[in-house]
């Protein structure tokens, strides 16, 4: 008997990396993008996995999250992206490597280092490009380099990057192009002085689009999980996760009969339903709801009913041949979670991330 079930298909994940390895030059590094949970999945298998296959860095959001993965026994190196000011002595205590974006966390960071031992410890700096979000302005190169200098005996430049605001629109490519060209501007000041920093620049759709500006490393995230942000990409990727639930219950609404909270939906019709163990807990939100959102049962689509609950949902079985206990399908290899997140307006990322800690995951290899 099945229950709801998160399966990680870790041969998926393998061919996925193989595929974004052959868009890269022989020398580029790849930097694994695995955090919130590697998107929703399990950041430990996925990072174990990946390290097997070769993988050269690791990137998390926060500091618990590298904390997570070492303590896990992963070696790599690992950039935290977003590393907040109260985590920088844990953050060198595990051996990672903050991405500083502005003289605050760099500050604070070399304070945290200097009430240590370390020496050269491996920095990133991240450069504000146009997405204006992150980073050091590029007018701050030269003011950056001589700090880093004045403290050459505690910090190491290891790498330099920057983040495209829009890689997956090509109705934006000449804003990227600026991006591009911004950061080839800082990147050729920054190599006079160091020379063996690692440049990075690009994420998936970056990678995908304007892959000449692959520097030495490259960021890729979704792509390993999957998706590709444009369909000819996708066709190329398998989905890493499959998103399983069963019928809990049948249920037969006869014309004017309600259904769940509010009684959002009412039947225009006599209606079979489905009741499903999942709901907006475990991260298949109330916007999926009334008609929005939908699942596959034996191939079959079947839309949600009413309003989602934190436990459940029901959907429309009227003419699909089923029964209580039969498996239902609501991400996977034929249920993208590109196209279920579109049709409420969201994106693949958002819908995978947001899958609950509740959801069992299953480790499939
Ligand atoms: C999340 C993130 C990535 C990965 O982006 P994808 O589109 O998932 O490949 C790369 N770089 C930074 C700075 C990020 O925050």
């Amino acid at each position: 008997m099945c229950e709801t079930t998160l399966e990680i298909h870790l041969p998926n994940l393998r061919h996925n990396y193989q595929f974004l390895r052959k868009q890269l030059a022989p020398d580029t590094k790849l930097l694994a993008v695995v955090k919130a949970f590697a998107y929703g999945s399990d950041a430990i298998a996925v990072a174990q996995c990946l390290a097997e296959q070769g993988v050269d860095y690791f990137g998390v959001a926060y500091v618990h999250e590298g904390v997570q993965l070492r303590k896990a026994g992963i070696t790599k190196p690992i950039l935290v992206l977003h590393p907040q000011a109260p985590n920088l002595k844990t953050l060198i205590e595990y051996k990672l490597e903050p991405g500083l974006y502005s003289q605050r966390i760099f500050d604070a960071f070399l304070t945290a280092l200097k009430q240590t031992k370390h020496e050269h410890y491996p920095i990133h700096l991240k450069f504000n490009t146009g997405l204006n979000r992150l980073g050091f302005l590029p007018e701050q190169v030269t003011e950056l380099v001589s700090q880093v200098k004045q403290n050459s005996k505690q910090l190491q430049l290891k790498g330099v990057y920057s983040h495209l605001a829009a890689s997956d629109d090509l109705k934006e490519d000449a804003f990227t192009k600026e991006q591009l060209s911004k950061f080839a501007t800082i990147a050729a000041q920054i190599k006079t002085t160091y020379p063996k920093a690692l440049f990075h620049l690009l994420n998936t759709s970056g990678v995908m689009h304007y892959s000449s500006a692959q520097y030495d490393m490259v960021r890729t995230g979704i792509s390993l999980y999957g998706y590709g942000n444009a369909p000819e990409v996708d066709r190329a990727l398998k989905p890493v996760l499959t998103l399983k639930t069963v019928i809990s219950q049948i249920h037969f609404l006869t014309k004017g009969a309600s259904l769940g909270y509010n009684r959002a939906f009412v039947a225009s019709r006599a209606t079979r339903t489905a009741t499903l163990p999942i709901g907006h807990a475990d991260g298949i939100g109330r916007i999926f709801g009334n008609g929005k959102g939908f699942v596959w049962i034996h191939g079959h689509k079947a839309p949600l009913l009413g309003n989602v609950c934190m436990d459940m949902i029901m959907v429309d079985v009227t003419d699909i041949d089923c029964q209580e206990g039969d498996e239902v399908l609501v991400i996977g290899a034929d249920a993208s979670a590109e196209s279920l997140a579109n049709a409420v307006g969201t994106i693949s990322y958002e819908l995978i991330t947001g899958l609950s800690q509740r959801i069992q995951r299953r480790i499939i290899d």
